[in-house]
């Protein structure tokens, strides 16, 4: 419970077992005692206290822990509303430790990122953001905007003195300064997408020639935290895996199922559909066979494409080899396995590494954008950059550059919540679980 009452509420279905006045009790401290309910012993306990400021929403808190168990949390969250508690709404405890000041929007947000985590990588790129490290880097680009607003302000104010070149050239230096470190961050949200929503993949191949096994391969790496939701489309299932710290968003696999179960396999037109919106397609083709029509086909589809192409059950006599021309066509990356006896799959992890650069984030020193709201402000920012730098070349007066430098104000306070409106407020804090 959080809020101005809160312990006025604990005191009348609390009974401690050291009867002590609330005053006299520290914050940080538990006390063991009893959930009662006319003079019933509903469960037994430990309450922590936690005084304002110093609490999570800053303001009193405290956190009733009992055995567990749905009768009981239910029963002891009952009592509380029918002693003056309410009900917190998604995020309300987050949302209010926002209101009161005590973390940033994006600092918010990183919480849930951090409870909804589907691997490390993301786990450690929200802790990040909680820690505010994205805001203290927004905050450094602010000040330096903010040092150069002054000498505007100052040419605004006392237009007699003729300041202008001098401003216009501190004023392009800065917006150069900025932008560089904007895009930076830009940039970084390619693989704080990939942390975030997984490497959408997708597995085509003629029948037979071992999605399934394939699959089945990968799935076995970690069955643990595989995942499985429903598609954006009606018999689209989505799997989350997480290979040696790679995530992959596995398209339509149940598609790939299914269709073994009913004879009637997959065909060129359902992997034409599949593979269109996938990050990354892997092509599966029978080594132990000759090339047909039907996997030239598949070829044209992954034409353009980042895409892996994998000569399977090399455990057979090949038929078709690696160094193929034809293959060269289509994708850099050849790769031959056997999904049946795991044989090449380390290449395979190996090489989506290599082409989605996840090699390359380092989740220790680099600060990584996995939040699209944040994202698209920062790129509103480059934009007002660029017509900030054009109203200059076009010799706008001074007051009229430093609206267009205010709007990149604007657009960066909106990632910590400075500016941010109540709908947006809410609209992000509904994403959030009950009780967080
Ligand atoms: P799909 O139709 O593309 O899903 O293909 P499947 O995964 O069902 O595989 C078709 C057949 O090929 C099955 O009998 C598999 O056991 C077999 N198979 C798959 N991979 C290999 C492999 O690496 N070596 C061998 N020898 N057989 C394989």
């Amino acid at each position: 419970m959080s809020g101005k009452n809160c312990f006025e509420v604990l005191n009348k279905i609390f009974k401690p077992k050291k009867q002590e006045n609330i005053e006299d009790i520290k914050g940080y401290s538990i006390k063991y005692g009893h959930i009662i309910e006319n003079d019933m012993i509903i469960d037994e306990v430990l309450v922590s206290y936690f005084k304002a400021p110093k609490s999570y929403t800053t303001e009193d808190m405290c956190e009733i822990n009992s055995h567990g168990g749905n009768i009981v949390m239910k029963k002891i969250l009952e009592l509380c509303l029918k002693n003056g508690a309410e009900l917190a709404e998604p995020g309300e405890f987050t949302k209010r430790a926002f209101l009161n000041g005590r973390i940033d929007l994006a600092q918010a947000e990183s919480v849930i990122d951090v409870i909804n985590a589907k691997n490390e990588k993301e786990v450690k790129a929200g802790v990040k953001q909680l820690e505010g490290e994205l805001s203290q880097e927004i905050a450094v680009i602010k000040q330096e905007i903010l040092d150069v607003m002054v000498n505007i302000e100052v040419a605004i104010d006392y237009p007699e003195y003729d300041v202008d070149d001098v401003t216009n050239k501190q004023i392009l230096d800065m917006l150069d300064s900025v932008e560089e470190k904007l895009k930076k961050l830009e940039k970084s949200f390619d693989n704080g997408k990939i942390i975030k929503e997984g490497i959408k993949t997708a597995i085509i191949g003629r029948p037979n020639a071992g999605k399934s096994s394939l699959l089945n391969r990968i799935l076995k790496e970690d069955r643990a935290i595989v995942t499985e939701y429903e598609g954006t489309t009606r018999d689209t299932i989505e799997e989350f895996v997480n290979i040696n710290g790679i995530p992959l968003k596995l398209i339509d696999t149940a598609g790939i199922r299914k269709a073994k179960d009913e004879v009637e396999k997959i065909g060129i037109h359902k992997s034409k559909e599949i593979a269109k919106d996938a990050d990354l397609i892997i092509a599966i083709f029978d080594a132990s066979k000759k090339l047909s029509e039907e996997d030239k086909e598949i070829l044209e589809i992954i034409k353009n494409k980042k895409a892996i192409i994998l000569l399977n059950k090399i455990d057979l006599n090949k038929e078709i080899q690696k160094e193929d021309k034809i293959f060269r066509k289509y994708s850099d990356s050849i790769i031959e396995i056997s999904a049946l006896n795991n044989i090449g799959i380390d290449k395979l992890y190996e090489e989506i590494t290599k082409l989605f650069e996840l090699n390359e984030i380092n989740l220790d020193n680099d600060l990584v954008i996995t939040n699209v709201r944040h994202k698209n402000l920062i790129t509103k920012a480059i934009e007002e950059i660029n017509k900030t730098r054009k109203s200059i070349k076009d010799k706008m007066p001074i007051d009229i550059v430093a609206i267009y430098i205010k709007e990149i104000l604007e657009d960066l306070g909106n990632i910590t919540g400075e500016f941010v409106t109540e709908d947006i407020i809410n609209e992000i804090f509904s994403k959030f679980c009950l009780g967080k």
